[in-house]
């Protein structure tokens, strides 16, 4: 991803037409947009073009969402404990608005670059789509390791920074969430700095709130019990029994360690566990609360007593059933997917598996239920947290976590008939269901002026 650290972005001054059978020119996409640059955004680009065939008459707006409608980059200067200033860069990128307001989190990662937050927010309409929730898709991130920051510092960045995209957020324009990094502290800073700044508490502004300040209950597992609750429908599916499963997981954070617990409930055996501190294997499956208790303690999964340590690279080739990717994006890739075992994976993070490594699976005869769907779990509960925050009436555990099953479930099932259908990838058939959502909207909302 260094290879296109974005310090210099060369916005494109041209205009383009949406229909490229017009006598008018299309102009190139602009070098950023393209999908010869490799990582998340080409990823996501290559994932268009093999919808595009399914759009029917949509495909004329399908050039709609290989461009995000708005993109801000902004610095980010912050006075450190030791009294020098440092500088980081910061983004907020609205991919599409035809369904409702932007919707998307905020990443704070060494690593973040503005292609990286474009894949992000795109995979966010489409995951908002494929859900059904009145969203647009949105993305922020500061390339930033909140590891080296005090909580002063880290403080002050988050407030400069929501200041800085104050221009774009709001609680019915652009409402940011936690993502990779960010918690409801962060969240609670955001939502307090909007807030000063617009001269009234304004709740709505973010989700992933504690639950004090306008959260929801459920909202910190939503994503994890999500992609709990379509693993199992899949593995229904497909004749395979959580009961006895062996489960691999690799990030061990808010995602895959509540999944990871939800499924270890359900009876199946967490048998590999990898994050940035290391890997860890038990044959016979790890006790998770224990596990849970040293991660807590510790930091990671590491020197934890009742698992050996794996090399990295071993990781992916463990035996199991299910295999959960809850970390970053392309970590599933053309070098280790043929040795993938599992019968059954399931995307926690976003953008984990690259397209190469996609066609390796389905091939292998791996199911792979796609983030856009089976990550949709926290955006959902986001959404009921929004519309609690509007109302002012607070549901209980049990009804946001029954809600939340019943629209993973219900979007799952759609899923599975369009790939039934078109004989596609459950990836392919999220991607038809959701665009066809997004660009029918724009379509109905037609062009301005
Ligand atoms: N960051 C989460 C995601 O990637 C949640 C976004 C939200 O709740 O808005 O889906």
């Amino acid at each position: 991803m260094a290879a296109y650290a974005t310090c210099s972005i060369e916005f494109d001054p041209m205009t383009t037409v949406e229909n490229s059978s017009s006598a008018l020119p299309t102009h190139a996409l602009p070098s950023y947009l393209q999908a010869d640059h490799l990582g998340p955004w080409g990823n996501y680009l290559q994932q268009i073009d093999r919808v595009t065939p399914y759009l029917g008459g949509l495909a004329r707006w399908v050039e709609t969402l290989k461009r995000p409608k708005r993109i801000l980059v902004v610095d980010v200067p912050i006075e450190l404990d030791n009294g020098t200033i440092a500088h980081f860069e910061g983004y907020r990128v609205q991919h599409n608005l035809s369904r409702g307001p932007g919707k998307g989190g905020v990443r704070f990662h060494e690593d973040v670059t503005l292609s990286e937050v474009m894949a992000l927010s795109a995979w966010m309409s489409v995951k908002n789509a494929a859900v059904n929730v009145p969203y647009g898709g949105a993305k922020g991130g500061i390339r930033v390791d909140p590891g080296k920051l005090s909580r002063g510092e880290l403080e002050r960045l988050t407030r400069r920074y929501t200041s800085e995209i104050g221009l774009l957020i709001g609680p019915s324009k652009d409402i940011p969430a936690p993502d990779v990094n960010t918690n409801g502290q962060v969240m609670a800073w955001m939502m307090d700095t909007y807030s000063m700044n617009v001269g009234a508490t304004a709740t709505g502004v973010v989700t992933g709130k504690p639950v004090d300040l306008g959260g929801s209950l459920g909202r910190v597992e939503a994503t994890g019990r999500g992609v709990f609750t379509v693993g199992v429908e899949a593995a229904k599916l497909i004749g395979l029994p959580i009961d006895g499963a062996r489960i691999a997981v690799q990030g061990f954070g808010n995602v895959g360690r509540i999944a990871g617990r939800l499924f270890a409930e359900a009876g199946a055996k967490v048998v590999a566990v990898q994050d940035h501190t290391g890997t860890i294997v038990n044959h016979s499956g790890f006790d998770v609360p224990a596990l849970l208790e040293h991660v807590n303690s510790t930091g990671g999964v590491s020197g934890f007593s009742s698992g050996e340590a794996l090399s990295s690279a071993d990781f992916w080739s463990v035996e199991c059933e299910i295999l959960i990717p809850a970390a970053l994006e392309n970590q599933i890739t053309k070098a280790n997917a043929g040795g993938i075992k599992a019968r059954l994976v399931i995307e926690g993070a976003n953008g984990p598996t690259t397209t190469d490594a996609d066609d390796i699976l389905n091939d292998n005869g791996v199911l792979v239920l796609p983030d856009v769907i089976a990550n949709a779990g926290g955006v959902t509960v986001s959404y009921f947290e929004w519309v609690q925050d509007f109302s002012s009436f607070f549901w209980s555990e049990d009804e946001i976590n029954a809600r939340l099953v019943r629209i993973m479930q219900e979007a799952f099932a759609g899923v599975w008939q369009v790939a039934r259908e078109h004989k596609v990838s459950l990836r392919t058939a999220t991607f038809i269901v959701a665009c066809q959502r997004i660009l029918h909207a724009r379509e109905m909302r037609g062009l301005y002026p």
